[in-house]
């Protein structure tokens, strides 16, 4: 494989403050996290995942969505984006329209999981995603699709491509212009995603939604996710969504890591000659920060380590 085939640069989606902060033990002050997405606005980081409308009840960690929508600072080239449960989830969204710029839509590729997440069958799931895809569409929000368990169900074991082929063309249709994929529970290993992603990619090509953005999510609960980015990069992936700090664990298995860190996989581009526009010692200081917040160490490697200083490495050894 040519290296010269690799993206020359990447879109990251920073999940931090929506798959981390739910997925963590502690409620986080809204104080906090208001402070803490500024923060990563100024890291170069384009894309931002803020929160959720999901119900309060289900995810208390983010039962303050429209007070840290409507806390945050909305620096130009910087977007944006809320998860969507549902209808009734994107109404409540809807609200607060000018506060956001993108919705990401989710469902699991396998029943029981996607049961588990959210109380309905897989069919159910995206067919009332096809019916709010469109409102979401016309109130001029980009849509995202995200499949969980694309890569495995920790309950099913398996999850054949073909079904969340099928998903990732209906969410597509429905009014998406990029479908993400979830290594939920971090089954994924590096064949597989390289075959997932040219099987992909061509049945997108072949259905005539070529331009749709294909984004992995991998989580590093066995110390994968950073091969798999490289399998998917090598099939011409050239979007990813992380974690700083690697912020998120799972609940299953309980105590699990979960989302590769943003600093790890920056850090690994940039030495790949992958252009990212982060700025890793300023998104390393808002890891920081958050770890401060939070009062335990992170799993984030480059966090602990700081990145290669190369400068500094010439110098000691001439
Ligand atoms: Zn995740």
């Amino acid at each position: 494989m040519a290296l010269e085939n690799l993206p020359s640069s990447v879109r990251i989606r920073e999940v931090g403050p929506r798959d981390g902060f739910q997925n963590e033990p502690e409620v986080i002050a809204t104080g906090d996290k208001v402070r803490l997405v500024n923060l990563l606005a100024k890291t170069g980081l384009k894309r931002i995942e803020v929160t959720s409308f999901v119900r309060p009840d289900v995810i208390p960690q983010l039962s303050d969505a429209v007070e840290v929508l409507t806390g945050i600072d909305r620096p130009e080239g910087v977007s944006y984006s809320v998860l969507i449960p549902n209808r009734r989830g994107l109404e409540n969204a809807l609200e607060l329209r000018d506060r956001f710029d993108e919705t990401n839509f989710f469902l699991s590729a396998s029943e029981t999981h996607n049961r588990k997440n959210v109380n309905r069958s897989v069919e159910e799931s995206i067919s009332g995603l096809e019916e709010t895809i469109p409102v979401s569409v016309e109130a001029g929000l980009r849509c995202e699709g995200v499949i969980s368990t694309s890569f495995g169900c920790p309950y099913e074991g398996d999850v054949p491509v073909e079904n969340v082929l099928a998903l990732a063309l209906r969410l597509a249709r429905a009014g998406c212009v990029e479908v993400g994929f979830g290594d939920t529970t971090g089954m994924a290993n590096p064949v597989q995603v390289r075959r997932f992603f040219s099987t992909v990619r061509e049945r997108f090509k072949q259905e005539g939604l070529g331009d749709t953005e294909l984004t992995a999510h991998f989580h590093d609960t066995r110390g994968q996710g950073l091969a798999n980015v490289l399998a998917a990069l090598e099939e011409g992936i050239d979007s990813f969504e992380s974690s700083f700090g690697e912020l998120g664990g799972c609940p299953v298995p309980p105590g699990a890591t979960g989302n590769i860190a943003s600093e790890d996989l920056i850090s690994m581009l940039g030495e790949m000659g992958i252009e990212t526009g982060v700025d890793l010692p300023k998104l390393i200081e808002v890891s920081a920060e958050v770890q401060k917040v939070l009062g335990r160490p992170l799993g984030s490697h480059v966090l602990k380590a700081g990145p290669i200083d190369w400068k500094d490495l010439s110098e000691r050894n001439p």
